[in-house]
């Protein structure tokens, strides 16, 4: 008989299993407080359950682990890059950063990515399969477990597209709130993919929407991100206006200045156009180089921002951590895979 991944479980399934095993429900919620809280990595180390107990569940239950493949740190500001590999062999990528308010983690959802944003290094081979809950839950614990650090935010930009993976996706976010990690210090980073907004909504988690947006008119869009074909920008804004009535979260709109495709004054007069008025964000991203595309760094961060300024929105410059072990997030996936 196959094990059940024991981390992919909610409390309320966990306690269905146990009760099933003829023993009582309260032990679930030890055993989830084991896994979740203490975070152990073995039947064994649950030391409130009886040994014979402790046998069982490790005769019909695994817990979730992923190897460290390699680990770059920066010597500029202690930014911790991880390539973890999966029980599969398949690998993915979380970023550990440091910040003055406490440790945040950027977390992978997908092997791959098939959204095909021209810019991205993620997405240059496809998707290979989704994450699992228990594989985005370990990337947490892995990585405080080699930090010593305990993670004070998370935020889904690593590989993958979020709301691609939807169930797991929630799923995940139900068992992290479940074990006490509030959702309110989780940003969700998705592309645009407008059905799945509003379905995100409706579940009102307290997550933080990211939407990567990168240009404001359709036909600048649609140039360097595909989910823009299927979505223009006129619905995907309304699906916003729906997440931020449904929950009250102020959304933040990604844009990665990219040399001469997104970053004119006609650019910021367009983007102003689209979200002026909006009690929104603007994260202004020096785009990250990748090796093999031609977008370059834009040199007018500071001009665009100013443009958006006086026009009254909110834009901040993303500061670069990381910058001396910098490939671009999906590049050590692809080295270690010579896609
Ligand atoms: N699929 C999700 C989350 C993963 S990408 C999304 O699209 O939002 C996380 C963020 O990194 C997105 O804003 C994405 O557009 C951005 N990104 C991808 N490649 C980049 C690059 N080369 N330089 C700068 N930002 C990049």
């Amino acid at each position: 008989m196959d094990k059940t991944d024991i981390l992919s479980l909610s409390l309320e399934e966990l306690s269905a299993k146990i009760l099933e095993m003829g023993e009582k429900k309260f032990r679930a919620k030890q055993i989830f407080d084991w896994l979740h809280i203490k975070k152990v990595t073995e039947f064994e180390e649950m030391t409130n359950l009886s040994a014979q107990f402790r046998e069982e569940l490790s005769r019909n239950f695994y817990i979730n682990r992923l190897i460290i493949k390699k680990r770059l740190v920066s010597k500029i500001d202690n930014t911790v890059k991880y390539l973890y590999e999966l029980s599969d062999g398949e690998t993915i990528e979380s970023v550990l950063m440091d910040y003055k308010h406490g440790a945040a983690l950027c977390v992978s959802t997908q092997a791959g990515c098939r959204m095909g944003c021209k810019f991205c290094a993620s997405t240059l081979a496809g998707k290979a399969r989704d994450l699992l809950p228990c594989e985005m839950l370990s990337q947490m614990y892995e990585s405080e477990r080699d930090s010593k650090k305990i993670l004070d935010s998370v935020v889904l930009m690593g590989i993958g597209e979020p709301l691609d993976n939807f169930d797991n996706v929630v799923k995940y976010l139900k068992i992290l709130e479940e074990s006490g990690f509030s959702l309110r210090r989780v940003s969700l980073s998705t592309c645009g993919v407008v059905d799945r907004i509003y379905d995100l909504a409706k579940l009102k988690l307290g997550v933080t929407l990211s939407v990567s947006l990168h240009a404001a008119t359709d036909e600048k869009r649609s140039q360097i991100m595909p989910i823009n074909n299927k979505f223009g920008l006129k619905e995907l804004m309304k699906a916003c206006d729906d997440y931020f009535a449904a929950t009250g979260r102020r959304i933040s709109f990604e844009y990665s200045l990219i040399e001469g495709v997104n970053d004119s004054e006609e650019s910021a007069a367009e983007l102003i156009s689209l979200l002026g008025g909006k009690n929104c964000h603007v994260n202004l991203i020096p785009v990250n180089e990748v090796k093999e595309r031609e977008f370059r760094k834009s040199p007018y961060v500071e001009r665009f921002q100013k443009i958006l300024l006086d026009a009254g929105l909110n834009a901040t410059v993303r500061r670069t951590l990381g910058a001396d072990i910098n490939a671009a997030c999906g590049q050590l996936r692809r080295e270690s895979k010579k896609l």
